[in-house]
Parts: C-alpha cells; sequence; structure tokens
C-alpha cells in the first residue's frame, strides 16, 4: 500500500459512551488513522452532550446520516432514574437508537462473526444467521389498559376523510388487561425490500414467518406484502442467484432454524426479532461482542454499530487505572461494514479492500495466533488459558494487519 487511502465523502461518526467511547478511541487511532486519512462527520453522542444540546445532536446526527448516506455509531448510555443521578441529567432523553430508528425508518440486520476456534451450541449450524428486525411499530409503539371488573371494549378507526370501522372484542367475564397496536403498509414494505436486498446481497436465502393462521389480518398483511413485493420485484432476481424465498408459521420457522445449517436471512417482526436476534446471538456466538449490528433504510441509508452496550462494568474498572480486557471485535466490525459500504457507493477499492483485510487481520489474531479478550477465552474449544487487555489485543490486531496489507 502506498500512501494513505483517501475518502471521498465522509461516513457520519456517532461517538459514545463509556468503555465503548475508549475503545472508539483506540480503534481510530491504532487501526484507522495510520492507513487511512479518514474523513468524517462527527457528532459527539456522549449522554452530556445530547443533555447539553436537548437531545438535538441525536436528530442531527440521523439526518446526517440521511445526508451522507454512511454512518458509524458507537454504543451510548439510554439514561434511567440512576443515570439521571449520575451524570447530573435534565431528564430521561429516550434511547439514541430508537431516534435514529424512527427517523431513518430501519430494519435491523444482526449476523454473528464467525470465528472457528467457537462452535456454535446448536451443532447443526455451520453458516450464518442473520436476524432481520422490523424496527417500527407494533407492541413498541402500542397502547394498554388494564381494568377492573366484568366488561367491554372495541377498536374503532376513523380516517382523516371521516370513513368509521370498528371491531368488538368478546365480553370479558372479570378483571384483566387489553391491548391495541398498528403497523402501517409504508413501514413494512420498507422491511420486506431491506429484507429481500439484503438476502441479494449477500448471496443468501431469505425466510419469513409470521402467525397469519392466528392473526387473519395483522400478521396477514404482513404475510401478503412480502408476498407482493417478491413477486413483483425480486422473483426474477433470487432465481437469477438460485436463491430461495421460504415463508413459513413462526413457530415452524424456529423448529426449522434450529435443525437447519444456517445460511439465511431470518426477517422477524418487532418483537420476534427482538427476542429471536439475543436467541441466536447467544446460540452462535456467545456473545454480543462477537455481532455485527446494521440498519439499513427503505431510502438505502445506512448505519453500523456493535450491538452490545456501553459496558459499565469495565469502564469503572478501567478509570480506576485496572488493564480490563473487553472485546472491541464489534466495534471494529461496525467500522469496517460502515467504511465498506461508503467505499461500495464511492467506487473507492481501497477502502472496501482495506476493510476487508482489518477484518482477516482481527480473525487471524484470534484463530491463529490465540491472541483474545477474557470474554472469548470462555467460549473458544479447546479452552485458552490466558486472556489480553483490550489494548494488547488491538496491537496484535495492528501486526496481523501490517503483516496481509505487506503481503
Ligand atoms: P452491556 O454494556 O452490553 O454489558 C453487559 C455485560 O455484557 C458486561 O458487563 C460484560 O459482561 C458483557 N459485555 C458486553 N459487551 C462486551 C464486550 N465488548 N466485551 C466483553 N464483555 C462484554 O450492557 P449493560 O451493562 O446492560 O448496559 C450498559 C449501558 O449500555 C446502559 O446504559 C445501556 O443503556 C447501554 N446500551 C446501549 C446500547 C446501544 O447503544 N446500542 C445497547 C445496549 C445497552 P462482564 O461484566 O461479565 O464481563
Ligand atoms: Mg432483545
Amino acid at each position: 500500500m502506498k500512501g494513505k487511502i483517501t475518502m471521498d465523502k465522509p461516513v457520519v461518526e456517532m461517538d459514545g459512551d463509556e468503555m465503548t467511547r475508549i475503545i472508539w478511541k483506540w480503534v481510530k487511532e491504532k487501526l484507522l488513522y495510520p492507513y487511512i486519512d479518514l474523513k468524517t462527520e462527527y457528532y459527539d453522542l456522549h449522554v452530556l452532550n445530547r443533555d447539553r444540546t436537548n437531545d438535538q445532536v441525536t436528530y442531527q446526527a440521523a439526518e446526517a446520516v440521511k445526508k451522507w448516506g454512511v454512518g458509524v455509531k458507537c454504543a451510548t448510555i439510554t439514561p434511567n432514574r440512576e443515570r439521571i443521578k449520575e451524570y447530573n441529567l435534565k431528564k430521561e432523553w429516550p434511547s439514541p437508537n430508537g431516534t435514529i430508528r424512527k427517523i431513518l425508518d430501519g430494519t435491523v440486520f444482526r449476523a454473528p462473526i464467525l470465528v472457528k476456534s467457537i462452535n456454535p451450541a446448536i451443532r447443526f449450524w455451520k453458516k450464518p444467521i442473520v436476524v432481520a428486525r422490523h424496527a417500527f411499530g407494533d407492541i413498541y409503539d402500542g397502547v394498554g389498559i388494564r381494568f377492573d371488573e366484568p366488561g367491554k371494549a372495541e377498536i374503532i378507526y376513523r380516517s382523516k376523510s371521516g370513513k368509521e370501522k370498528k371491531v368488538e372484542f368478546s365480553e370479558f367475564s372479570g378483571p384483566g388487561v387489553l391491548q391495541g397496536m398498528y403497523n402501517i403498509d409504508r413501514s413494512i414494505e420498507g422491511f420486506a425490500r431491506a429484507s429481500f436486498r439484503y438476502a441479494l446481497e449477500n448471496n443468501l436465502d431469505l425466510w419469513f414467518a409470521t402467525k397469519d393462521t392466528i392473526s387473519k389480518i395483522y400478521d396477514a398483511r404482513f404475510k401478503e406484502i412480502f408476498n407482493e413485493i417478491y413477486e413483483r420485484e425480486y422473483r426474477e432476481k433470487f432465481s437469477d442467484k438460485k436463491l430461495n424465498y421460504n415463508y413459513y408459521l413462526i413457530d415452524d420457522a424456529v423448529a426449522r432454524v434450529v435443525r437447519s445449517e444456517g445460511g439465511f436471512v431470518w426477517s422477524c417482526k418487532n418483537y420476534d426479532g427482538d427476542v429471536f436476534s439475543d436467541f441466536v446471538s447467544t446460540a452462535y456466538v456467545g456473545t454480543l461482542a462477537l455481532m455485527t449490528s446494521e440498519l439499513m433504510s427503505p431510502e438505502g441509508y445506512y448505519l453500523s454499530e456493535a450491538a452490545h452496550g456501553t459496558v459499565q462494568k469495565h469502564y469503572y474498572r478501567y478509570i480506576k487505572g485496572e488493564k480490563v480486557s473487553t472485546n472491541p471485535t464489534a466495534i471494529i466490525y461496525a467500522w469496517t461494514r460502515g467504511l465498506k459500504k461508503r467505499g461500495e457507493l464511492d467506487n473507492n477499492n481501497d477502502l472496501v479492500n482495506f476493510s476487508i483485510f482489518l477484518e482477516k487481520a482481527v480473525l487471524k489474531t484470534i484463530e491463529d495466533d490465540k491472541i483474545m479478550t477474557q470474554d472469548m477465552t470462555r467460549l473458544t474449544e479447546p479452552p485458552v488459558e490466558n486472556h489480553v487487555d483490550t489494548e494488547k489485543f488491538i496491537d496484535a490486531i495492528k501486526n496481523n494487519l501490517d503483516l496481509i496489507l505487506k503481503a
């Protein structure tokens, strides 16, 4: 490699909190700056800066992703009561991820980072299983009522133009709870397109599952929209690449996922995705630090991040002066995936190749050199006795990256 790689357009950089903020800086200093003339548009999502700007910085960062197309996000604190005390905040600002997802209307794709020495808990799994979660609506924007005596309830929809539709529940025989939720066609269509596109780009089959036999209007609409979009826009492209689109009932899908050898995208409604992304990641690689998490919007906006949080416990040990062994892999992959996307959009092959080499360097460090952070030593077979601290692990990756770039 001669000189540093240059970039035409920036990626939107969203800095974050605690241990991940520290690692974010190390990754840039050791693994990016020496090789790339890194162009970013920087937004500081540190909880104190969100507080100072009344959370405007989060909105600005999401809008910037719309402008530049590609963003990379560090983990951030979602304030709760303890955090308000800890940081003396004005209020419980909402989750930045929630805010950003609402603005970009995305689908979140989570895939395990496969490491040779880490075996899935489910022995049939050989190829990746990517869970695509529709990150809009359903119970996440639903309403509920708790009632304390027998009674009746109905749902009334009133259109803007004055039409009315009404359904009644069967009569309630005693105290209980009820819930209402919704989704909108446009968001489901975006979810479907993002799923088909991701599967196509990554040469994977697509599975989609709901409970349309029971939920004959709600889930049936999801099934219908997926089918229509597949027939109209993707059937030919899938068959050209010999890929399949399969629709299942959700319980059947779960059984098939466990029996499968992997190699597909599993698109899940919002709640299913919440549950099954944690299930698949834990069963596959045993830690959120070995997962990629990528958000794709119907308009093609892209945001990558680490799936884990800010690793608060490690941070408090770190600021006391202790060497900590936090796994930076998911943070490194957030960068490689974002830079790869930037490179693909700008026809910047050097940037694309660099991302591929850096991912190789990470795997080489773990698989061949058996140098790893503490969380991984517990998962590898055969077990590895010694672990290194985060900085040593990043240094070892840098050594391998230099070897790969020289070759
Ligand atoms: P967390 O930061 O994911 O950490 C929970 C535990 O998981 C850690 O204590 C550690 O276990 C292990 N862990 C997570 N990431 C690791 C890594 N990279 N390397 C090694 N071990 C890792 O979750 P949390 O403690 O529940 O949440 C902390 C903060 O993160 C919260 O304020 C929350 O709001 C925020 N959060 C942000 C995001 C996001 O921005 N995407 C997501 C989730 C949570 P051991 O202590 O056993 O080593
Ligand atoms: Mg979850």
